[in-house]
């Protein structure tokens, strides 16, 4: 038996989702496709309460954030960092030689409206890059609040990194006025890796269209795919098997509605804040935490590397801390198809495993 997985991502898969997958492939210039193509993309629609563009990707999310940073700026950006992934983002700019300024703020500490406004007020940038939820930290930045923001500023773009956020908390896209949002699947989608996708708005597509091809490439032109999505097509071979999943997942999201699973994974959330709070202490700001991971502390002092070794002996995987924070935090999460039930399970088996290290 494999571990069941309890880590940020690749996450927790149901097997009705793996076997929607392993349909006999159709050809993707056919009818049969388009359908499948337009069925998943009217679901992602409604999922992030848009009428825009919603496109699909064979690649994982950060081809989605190399493509972002290429196609919808020819200023300047400004990055907000409050973790790993939100670091990835701007290494990913600069790697691309875009001009860019990085604002930082503690890792644990969140993204706040107030940081941006003070960022955009005495700059001149015309992309915002932030992450919804930093899977590093386990903080959830107020999205909401920072859409506002950016809204001041007519010329430049929201584009949100919402990978592991994404299903496991609303985002609002039109409302909050976000330009561009995208995940990849094997996060709160509980779906296998290897497949992103993403919302673009109509100036997003403009100001892609204002810029040279040989900024953006070829694969990922977003006025390239978007064309073609208008046709419910792609601009190439897609990963049929991932839109099968989407098509299954959609249906069964549509199943539990939408405010449930968001429900659901704010009780899975509390139940393992409350387990661990006192205990081990949690990394993410009081107030930001997330709601599809949690990154704890290791005020106990557990050795964290057989916590997880043991874990892995009796079939649960769970995460020790991502980059900077390894050795130092363990994370737990909570998100996609994993139900109560389970949580309850894993959080035995630690406590089992903590009184024995
Ligand atoms: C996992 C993750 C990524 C990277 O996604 P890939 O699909 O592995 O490319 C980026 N950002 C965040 C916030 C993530 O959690």
């Amino acid at each position: 038996m494999k571990p069941k997985l309890f880590i940020p991502g690749p996450t927790h898969v149901d097997q009705e989702i793996l076997d929607a997958m392993a349909q006999y492939p159709i050809g993707h210039r056919t009818a049969d496709y388009r359908e499948l193509q337009s069925k998943v993309v009217t679901g992602v629609q409604e999922l992030l309460y848009t009428n825009q563009s919603v496109l699909v990707s064979t690649s994982s999310a950060t081809g989605l954030m190399e493509a972002g940073v290429r196609n919808l700026s020819n200023q300047k950006v400004a990055n907000f960092v409050c973790g790993a992934f939100s670091q990835r983002q701007a290494d990913i700019t600069r790697i691309c030689g875009l001009d860019q300024d990085i604002f930082k703020v503690e890792w644990g500490q969140a993204t706040t409206a107030e940081q941006v406004e003070a960022a955009l007020s005495s700059g001149d940038y015309d992309l915002v890059t932030v992450v919804f939820n930093e899977t590093s930290t386990g903080v959830m930045n107020p999205l909401a609040e920072i859409g506002e923001v950016v809204k001041q500023y007519p010329n430049t773009l929201l584009m949100v990194d919402a990978v592991s956020g994404m299903l496991g908390a609303p985002i609002k896209v039109d409302e909050w006025g976000i330009d561009m949002v995208f995940a990849s699947v094997q996060k709160a989608w509980g779906i296998p890796p290897g497949f992103a996708l993403m919302s673009l708005s109509d100036q997003a597509l403009e100001r892609s269209a204002s810029i040279p091809e040989s900024q953006k490439g070829f694969y990922f032109d977003f006025v390239r795919m978007h064309k073609a999505g208008e046709k419910s097509q792609t601009t190439v071979t897609p990963s049929i098997p991932h839109l099968y999943a989407l098509a299954a997942q959609l249906d069964r999201i549509k199943a539990e509605g939408l405010d449930n699973r968001f429900a659901r994974h704010k009780a899975m959330a509390t139940r393992v804040r409350d387990w661990g709070n006192d205990r081990f202490g949690l990394f993410a700001q009081p107030g930001y935490e997330s709601a599809t991971l949690t990154c704890f502390q290791n005020a106990a002092q557990l050795d964290l590397i057989a916590l997880v070794e043991k874990m892995k002996t009796r079939d649960y995987l769970i995460s020790g801390g991502y980059g900077d924070l390894k050795g130092q935090t363990f994370r737990l999460a909570h998100m996609g198809d994993l139900q109560m039930d389970d949580i309850e399970d894993v959080l035995n088996v630690m406590d089992e495993v903590i009184e024995e290290l």
